[in-house]
């Protein structure tokens, strides 16, 4: 139909309509005002345009192939999803489709633990591992005008996370691909930004949930619903 701007924007996220009765799932499904389905018709044939280039679809292919294996029993009807492989056996097998051969972990200093046993589960696989901490290079966080008041540890040296450096020593490393391990919001952006590997995330960074940022979500109806009014002190 129309992509002017006078149009709304896309809001799927307040999309009221049950999914199967969708028309990004059905064929004359019913949509939502804004809909990119049928308000972005544009941008959309720029996008599916991109799957032409061998090399973006042979990795969207690998990436649909590797989230339909994610579930088990596919030949049961009628179905009831059965969802079986865990993120990192998906990254894995992911990278394996891919044929990739050197991984780069670019992870948080503050996960060293689960760094060493992840290197030593893609090792397991048959990769080769190219790890980077994020206070690698030991950069003074005054070098990005913070000052000692603003430090975690007020008054002592502290080392500024530095995810360009990891970006760039992977990319010098030239890896295959690229496992983001518990960087830090912000942190991780600069990394994409900087990143010329194709990168995937396996954890990011949530100090208080043990890294899954979801729970928050979870209970946002019950003993978190302080969450939808941020003005109330605590
Ligand atoms: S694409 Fe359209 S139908 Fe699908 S969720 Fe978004 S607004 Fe709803």
């Amino acid at each position: 139909m129309t992509d002017k701007k006078t149009t709304k924007s896309p809001s799927c996220a307040g999309c009221t309509f049950d999914i199967p009765e969708r028309v990004c799932m059905k064929n004359k499904g019913k949509a939502a005002k804004g809909c990119p389905t049928l308000m972005q018709k544009k941008v959309l044939a720029e996008a599916n345009k991109e799957y032409e280039i061998a090399a973006i679809q042979k990795f969207a292919n690998k990436a649909a192939l590797q989230e339909a294996q994610g579930y088990a029993n596919r030949d049961q009807t009628p179905y009831v999803m059965q969802p079986c492989k865990t993120r990192i056996v998906e990254t894995c097998e992911f990278a394996m489709k891919m044929e990739y051969k050197k991984i780069g972990l670019a992870f948080c200093l503050g996960l060293s633990k689960e760094a060493l046993v992840v290197e030593e589960i893609f090792k397991g696989y048959g990769f080769d591992v190219v790890s980077i901490c994020c206070k690698a290079g030991k950069s003074p966080k005054e070098m990005i005008g913070i000052t000692d008041d603003q430090k975690v540890h007020k008054g002592k040296d502290e080392s500024m996370c530095n995810p360009i450096f990891q970006a760039k020593t992977l990319n010098s490393e030239e890896v295959d691909f690229n496992i983001l391990l518990g960087l830090c919001v912000g942190h991780d952006t600069l990394f994409f930004q900087y990143s010329d590997i194709p990168t995937t995330v396996l954890a990011v960074k949530d100090r208080v949930t043990g890294h899954n940022p979801l729970v928050p979500i979870y209970n946002c109806e019950s003993y978190y619903k302080k969450i939808r009014f941020p003005d109330i002190k605590e």
